[in-house]
């Protein structure tokens, strides 16, 4: 039998390796680094190759391709979103991904992305909060407690400042567990019975429901002047959040118009409603918040160019850590032609 050489040896980060890496980094460390890793590539979003995912939809569901590259590397995750799975035990989100090297086309890195994309959905929620949400803000409602939960609540502790969070799901079971799983988060956590008294006092707005449907998570009446909307969930065609009169009254940011008008709480409204891309003002030529009472929304439905940092990132991190094994994926015969003789002398 022969060996593969190193260079055909692809690492691969399992979940249990993920997990390890989390820790050995600490969990608010990795957030802070994967918002400066988004924010440094959205700075440079023009030298990009951009597309909106491609998706397959069911009735049940969506099976979605999300592939980015610059002139080095080239990035994709594979995600579903089934908003039924919870009921049969299985996750609404799923996710693996794949660096590879440009200038080879080999890969370079093999990952699970089920807790990475929690992670990088957090860091990004709490980055354009950064940027957008009222100065000075410290509590959070957070609609929703499901996987991405948690990770939202700490990406905001750690990256915006959030002291406080009031949690509300229509099932009371996940935001006890949420509640419970942040107990040592240092985040003062209120349960609420319904979304109307989680929003109370808040100044950031989380929605992050999984139906796919039309939903009306926060009705117009809700939105008072002066917040900032940070919309995960409504992140497929016809699965919304938002009541169509709160995009009327607010400012709109989002990450790639040509994927959030399909995906996004903007499926409501015209296609030239006007909207604002987040790299813009991450890059300084488009303003953010400019008042204290405007409303702002980011439009969030997950961007590739996230998925692409963050695998960057973990490629990084994993060097002369225990933390991934070597894959045997690419055949390497000694001789590059002979790709048939490699196999007759594996008999
Ligand atoms: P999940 O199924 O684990 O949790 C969703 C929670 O929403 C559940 O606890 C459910 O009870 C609750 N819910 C459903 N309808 C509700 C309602 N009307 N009021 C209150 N609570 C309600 O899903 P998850 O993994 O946490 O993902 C949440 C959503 O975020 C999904 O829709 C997913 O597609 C989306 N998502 C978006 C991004 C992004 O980048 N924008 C990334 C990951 C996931």
């Amino acid at each position: 039998m022969t060996q593969p050489s190193e260079k055909a040896l692809v690492p691969f980060v399992s979940v249990d390796h993920m997990m390890g890496l989390v820790h050995h980094i600490g969990l608010e460390t990795i957030l802070r680094d994967l918002a400066d890793e988004i924010e440094s590539d959205f700075k440079r979003w023009e030298e990009f190759d951009k597309t909106p995912r491609v998706a397959s939809h069911s009735e049940v569901g969506v099976i979605e391709l999300m592939p980015a590259a610059d002139r080095e590397n080239y990035g994709f995750k594979y995600v579903n979103g089934h908003p039924k799975n919870t009921s049969e035990g299985l996750q609404t989100v799923t996710a693996f991904g794949l660096l590879a090297d440009v200038a080879t086309g080999y890969p370079v890195l093999l990952t699970e992305m089920t807790m990475l994309t929690a992670l990088r959905t957090a860091a990004m929620s709490a980055l354009a909060a950064k940027h957008l949400a009222p100065k000075g803000a410290t509590t959070m409602a957070m609609i929703g407690n499901g996987a991405q939960s948690e990770f939202q609540c700490i990406a905001f502790k750690a990256i915006c400042g959030i002291t406080d969070v009031r949690l509300y799901d229509k099932d009371s079971n996940a935001t006890a567990k949420c509640a419970r799983n942040l107990v040592k988060s240092g985040l003062n956590v209120t349960p609420c019975t319904s979304a109307e008294a989680a929003i109370e006092g808040a100044q950031i707005l989380t929605t992050c429901t999984a139906d796919k449907q039309y939903a009306t998570i926060l009705s117009d009446n809700m939105v008072g002047p002066g917040v900032h909307i940070n919309a995960i969930g409504g992140d497929c065609p016809g699965k919304t959040e938002l009541a169509a009169a709160i995009l009327h009254r607010s400012s709109i940011f989002v990450e790639y118009p040509p994927q959030t008008r399909i995906e996004g709480e903007i499926q409501q409204l015209d296609a030239d409603h006007p909207v604002t891309e987040l790299w813009k003002v991450m890059s300084g030529t488009e303003t953010g918040r400019t008042s204290a009472d405007q409303i702002t929304l980011f439009d969030s439905v997950g961007f590739a160019i996230e998925d692409f940092s963050a695998l960057r990132y973990v490629h990084r991190a994993i060097a002369g850590t225990p933390y991934y094994t070597n894959l045997d994926m690419l055949a390497d015969p000694d001789d590059p032609r002979d790709l048939f003789g490699m196999l007759q002398r594996a008999k």
